[in-house]
């Protein structure tokens, strides 16, 4: 039975397996230099251990002396190995010089080994009596003369036991769980060490097992290595886990940012940003087809907004929302562009002609949006503008793109509101030109660059009974520019309000400046529906004929039917407080918007203006029914009836024929300057009948 040497090769198997391991456990990805120490010296002990066995079953004395010159060899190899690991091991600072010393010293020694004819440690080696074993085995056994350097070898590996001695200290120190293997690893080798020492002393025949230790200090550090890997591989997917969760966390707010980045709050459509991003995507796509950006308007939201409250807007725009998605055509782009603005980016089919295309949706879109919705308590019809802009068109980007559909939607509005207009080349220019001329609004009033000029009534007798003041803006650079032009975007962006205190203050001073023969005739000032709806309304009238000392009995405020379309309670309201403290007022513009006569009833009115449109078609001798019909009505309810645009003779007559109290128009003058007005008011002629009186 060969218990000894199998134990010797099956040491040397498990040796070999754990040094291979190791060092290939290390070959994927960052190289661990740990294992490959352990490895390296894994793989050395093996060949120790494997020659071990060769020796204790070699024949020849030849054979048997290579051999141990080998063995040798491999042990001026392993030592420093084991410091290389053992440094690594203990994690010690100064590991490096440790390992060059050790190096040095096994280095000299394993030069001299393969040079000397025996090895370094004996001068000649001869054959011994066989060892026989307890258990029967017998193993052949050789002895040595000792050299020189026998001493300073043996010396040099004890000085390795210290050192791993001192860095088993280390590890207790800092009380790392990596002390404990290396210490039992230490009491194996020392025994085996201290049984060797008996052996040789006391001369008996027996084997020895210092080589067989070699085997705890690869099982022990194996093991302890094997179970800080797998601690840091639990680690790794434990941190793994972690990332992960934090990537899935990281993208979900990266998801909900996106979204809020790209949807509209209120209505949960895309904003602006994603309508951007889609027309672009769009026009950088050649050969798309022809598409279409439209952009569609609630008609006076903004009252609605004010009058009945935010949420009965968000409200109204969520059900907006909702029937521009349900009616969008497939693969169109609905988005809301802001306030009550939404904008539909839409393919347009092959085939037909893309103006006529776009159209044709634009229609299907509006007779949805503008079926009457429930909100709450009430039912609200809206009207909807649109702008239409064809693309590729003229657009050659997505910034143009959207300027030109917001310009023909401005052009939509403007031109009395529910209908569609189709982008074109003109607009552009006249868009231009109202920008300019908004910025230059904000600066007017501070620039004194408005003024007034005034146009005068006279009653069917020709006396003068009232003028009109009209605004006019001297622009630096443009000249004078009319009220129809300007007034809207005053309107629009809030500024009416401060012009429309001028214009109460300006007209007041030139009432007070006419001569006493005219105490009774008054200045017809225009006021915007928004000026009405303003709070301050009747304070800011008060104050304008307090601080010019101006008579309310001599001032006519003109209102036009849309001041009377929202809120009409409101609006009496402040007209019946205002009529009480002597203040006329004149509906401006009659037969040209939807007043309705009936609600003419309500209201503390003093006069009523007939539109131009029905005075143009008017001949001496010609009986107009429409005509009459108002005038009868409105001396029925006691109003004072001037008409506007009077530009003929023929005109004159007629409106006589029918009664009417005043007329207006070019045929009389044109508006004129303070100064020039006046000098008129000077050569006024005497009053004459006029016919049909
Ligand atoms: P409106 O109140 O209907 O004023 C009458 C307009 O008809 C004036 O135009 C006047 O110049 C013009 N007109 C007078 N007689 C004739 C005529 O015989 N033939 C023709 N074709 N036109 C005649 P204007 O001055 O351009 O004012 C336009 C509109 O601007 C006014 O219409 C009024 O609604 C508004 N507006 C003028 N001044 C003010 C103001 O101070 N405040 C506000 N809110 N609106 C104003
Ligand atoms: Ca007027
Ligand atoms: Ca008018």
């Amino acid at each position: 039975m060969t218990l000894y040497v199998s134990s010797l090769l099956i040491a040397c198997g498990i040796c070999l397996f754990a040094g291979v391991h190791a060092v290939l456990a290390g070959t994927t990805g960052k190289r661990e230099p740990l294992n490959q120490a352990f490895g390296c010296l894994s793989l050395l002990l093996a060949g120790y251990l494997l020659l071990a066995a060769a020796i204790y079953q070699a024949d020849a004395l030849s054979l048997a002396r290579q051999l141990i010159r080998l063995q040798l060899t491999l042990a001026c190899l392993i030592y420093p190995a084991a410091v290389w690991f053992l440094g690594l091991y203990a994690e010690l600072r100064q590991r490096r010089r440790w390992l060059a010393l050790a190096s040095l010293v096994f280095g000299a020694l394993l030069v001299i080994n393969l040079l000397s004819s025996n090895s370094v440690i004996y001068t000649q080696i001869i054959r011994d009596h066989a060892i026989a074993l307890p258990w029967g085995e017998q193993v052949h056994d050789f002895a040595g003369r000792k050299s020189k350097l026998f001493g300073a070898y043996f010396l040099a590996k004890d000085a390795i036991y210290v050192f791993a001695t001192g860095c088993c200290i280390a590890l207790w120190r800092r009380h790392s769980a990596r002390a404990w293997p290396l210490t039992l690893y230490l009491l194996i080798q020392g025994l085996a060490a201290v049984h060797a020492d008996i052996v040789n002393r006391s001369g008996t025949q027996m084997v020895t097992f210092e080589a067989l230790a070699f085997l705890a200090l690869v099982l022990l550090m194996g093991d302890r290595l094997r179970l800080e890997l797998s601690q840091r591989a639990t680690l790794l997917t434990h941190n793994l886990e972690e990332l992960r969760e934090e990537t899935r966390r990281r993208q979900q707010v990266e998801s909900t940012l996106r979204h809020l980045a790209y949807h509209d709050p209120v209505t949960g459509l895309s904003n602006r940003l994603a309508l951007r991003d889609h027309v672009q995507a769009a026009l950088a796509v050649q050969h798309t087809g022809d598409h279409a950006l439209i952009l569609l308007d609630l008609d006076h939201f903004r009252i609605i907004n004010e009058a009945l409250g935010h949420d009965v807007g968000d409200m109204l725009l969520k059900a907006v929302a909702a029937r521009l998605l349900a009616a969008a055509p497939a693969g169109s782009l609905v988005a809301r562009h802001g306030g009550d603005e939404f904008a539909l980016h839409v393919g347009l089919p092959s085939g037909t002609a893309p103006a006529a295309a776009a159209r044709e949706i634009v229609r299907g879109m509006t007779a949805t949006l503008t079926a009457p919705y429930t909100i709450g308590a009430h039912d609200l019809a809206v009207g909807v503008s649109a702008g239409i802009a064809l693309l590729p068109g003229m657009a050659g980007d997505v910034d143009s793109a959207l300027r030109q559909v917001a310009v023909a939607l401005h052009r939509a509005k403007a031109s009395g509101r529910n209908t569609a207009i189709i982008f074109e080349q003109l607009m552009q220019a006249q868009a231009d030109r109202r920008l300019l001329l908004e910025k230059g609004l904000r600066l007017a009033l501070e620039r004194d660059e408005f003024e007034l000029h005034y146009q005068p009534q006279l009653d069917a007798r020709g006396r003068f009974v009232a003028a009109e003041a009209l605004l006019r803006w001297r622009h630096p650079q443009h000249g004078l520019i009319a009220p129809g032009e300007f007034i809207p975007i005053a309107e629009e962006t809030g500024l009416i309000h401060a012009i429309g205190r001028y214009v109460l203050h300006q007209a007041c001073l030139e009432r007070e400046s006419w001569a006493a023969v005219h105490a009774d005739a008054r200045v017809s000032i225009n006021v915007s529906p928004w000026q009405l709806f303003a709070q301050d309304f009747v304070r800011t009238v008060h104050e304008a004929v307090n601080t010019t000392r101006t008579m309310p009995r001599n001032v006519t405020i003109e209102i036009t039917e849309n001041a009377l379309l929202h809120d009409l309670e409101d609006v009496a309201y402040k007209m019946r407080e205002l009529a009480s403290l002597g203040f006329h007022f004149a509906l401006d513009d009659f037969g040209s918007g939807y007043a309705s006569l009936g609600n003419l009833k309500r209201l503390p009115l003093h006069e009523l203006k007939i539109d131009r449109v029905f005075v143009e078609g008017l001949q001496a001798g010609v009986r107009d029914p429409l005509v009459e019909a108002i005038i009868n009505i409105a001396h029925e309810q006691q109003l004072f009836v001037v008409a506007e645009g009077v530009e003929t003779g023929q005109q004159r007559e007629a409106l006589a024929e029918l009664g009417c109290d005043a007329i207006q128009g070019y045929l009389i003058c044109r508006p004129m300057p303070s100064a020039q007005f006046h000098h008129w008011l000077d050569q006024l002629p005497e009053p004459v009948d006029l016919p049909g009186r």
